[in-house]
């Protein structure tokens, strides 16, 4: 059996770019190794009154830089090895933006939308109280990702502080703001995802204005990338959700569509409107497009279609939804690809903001911590801009040797222990 394994992408992602910076093994071989894996049952009593048992995780995988870093994900398909390479997809974004952390993931294996709020809640804290001892605001700090939201991290901080017997908001970032969650931070990384665009749109010399985009995913990542970059004066032409795809040539009213998306329980498979055609989610990722931004799920786009993108560019706003093969595929086809540990780094980089602003006791302005997310963002950019075209190597290459150089000077001085 040969199933897709994410993990081993991430191994021959490191491997390659570690060769290209020249580094020898041993200066980089601890990166293909979590530090620490935890596997925990998660026992929830269901509204009948029965008991289910739900199989979580959550994946260090590397402290080197920092404490742990990583949101937490309810999905029916995430297992341990999705879960091992969203930790190191996160150590090398925060290395990549240079914020002070590691990269951790979690994951539990279920489908939330089966579930009543109540279950969900149920399921959110003892899970919590499972990974319990080994999170913490210097130690591991969880956030939101696939089907969690700020709701989940207020149940989790509640009951880390509840175990621990102090209020601990430090604990995870991305909660609600009455709560300690920062300004800003439920549209960040879609606000990074459009820097992204704009960026890669300016090196290129490409009018925004001109730009046709399509959008995968319309969850919190897909639905302000969509809305900030129709804002930014692209022509946004489909976007889909798990149910169907929205398609018009001219481009999407994305005000009207989020408008009708923002109805509990409203799929785009019900969204009528003249002119609007309605499409599967694999016709979609292969429209006539400019750019095409999969924030969805990884593995989307893979060695069956791949040949078949029609995008000049694809700037990743989900972790890993294009695999190995697809990445070489589209390379030939000289498609660019803005890699998900840049362009995706726009949440992380302002739950660090959140976790900044915990531990001080301080909360900063809106426009502050956008103008900062906006600094970051570019000099992350910029950096990997350089390498790519001072070493002729894809932008996702280039991504992974800036993290790399900066993960192996930390191990230089921080050495081996014992
Ligand atoms: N889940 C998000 C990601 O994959 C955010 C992580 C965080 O803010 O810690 O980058």
């Amino acid at each position: 059996m040969s199933a897709y394994n994410p993990y081993d992408n991430v191994v021959s992602t490191v491997r390659s770019a570690a060769g290209k910076l020249g580094l020898e093994e041993s200066e980089y071989i601890e990166l293909l190794y979590p530090e620490r894996e935890l596997k925990v049952a998660v026992p929830v009593r269901m509204d009948d009154g029965t008991v289910k048992v739900f199989e979580g995780y959550r994946v260090q995988h590397s402290t080197l830089r920092g404490p742990g870093k990583g949101g937490i994900r309810f999905h029916q398909h995430t297992d341990e090895n999705e879960v091992k390479a969203l930790a190191a997809w996160m150590t090398f974004k925060c290395a990549v933006v240079g914020i002070p952390y590691g990269g951790t993931k979690g994951g539990v294996t279920v489908d939330p939308t089966k579930l009543s709020r109540g279950e969900v809640e149920r399921l959110t804290r003892r899970f919590t109280a499972a990974i319990a001892p080994i999170i913490g605001p210097e130690q591991d700090i969880p956030a939101p990702d696939v089907n969690t939201t700020g709701e989940n991290m207020g149940w989790l901080a509640d009951t880390y502080s509840a175990l621990k017997g102090s209020w601990s908001p430090g604990v995870t970032t991305g909660k609600p703001q009455e709560i300690g969650g920062s300004l800003g931070r439920p549209e960040a990384t879609g606000r990074g995802v459009m820097i992204a665009t704009r960026e890669i749109l300016k090196k290129l010399n490409l009018p925004v204005e001109k730009q046709r985009v399509v959008v995968q995913g319309m969850g919190n990542v897909g639905s302000i990338s969509a809305k900030l970059i129709h804002e930014l004066g692209a022509k946004i032409i489909a976007v889909s959700d798990v149910s169907e795809g929205l398609y018009k040539e001219d481009g999407l009213d994305i005000p009207d569509i989020l408008k009708f998306l923002s109805t509990r329980g409203n799929l785009l498979k019900d969204y009528q409107k003249d002119g609007v055609k309605h499409i599967s989610n694999q016709e979609m990722l292969v429209l006539d497009t400019d750019v095409l931004v999969p924030a969805a799920l990884s593995n989307q786009i893979n060695k069956d279609n791949a040949d078949k993108i029609k995008a000049k560019i694809i700037v990743e706003g989900a972790n890993g939804p294009t695999t190995v093969e697809a990445d070489e595929i589209l390379n030939k086809k000289g498609v660019v690809v803005v890699p998900d540990i840049l362009a995706n780094a726009g949440g992380v980089t302002v739950s660090y903001f959140e976790w900044v602003q915990n531990l001080q006791f301080f909360y900063w302005e809106e426009e502050e911590i956008n103008s900062r997310l906006n600094v970051i963002m570019c000099k992350a950019f910029e950096s990997v801009y350089d390498i790519h075209k001072e070493k002729n190597v894809s932008l996702r290459e280039s991504a992974y040797i800036l993290a790399l150089k900066k993960l192996a000077a930390v191990k230089k001085i921080r050495g081996v222990f014992p």
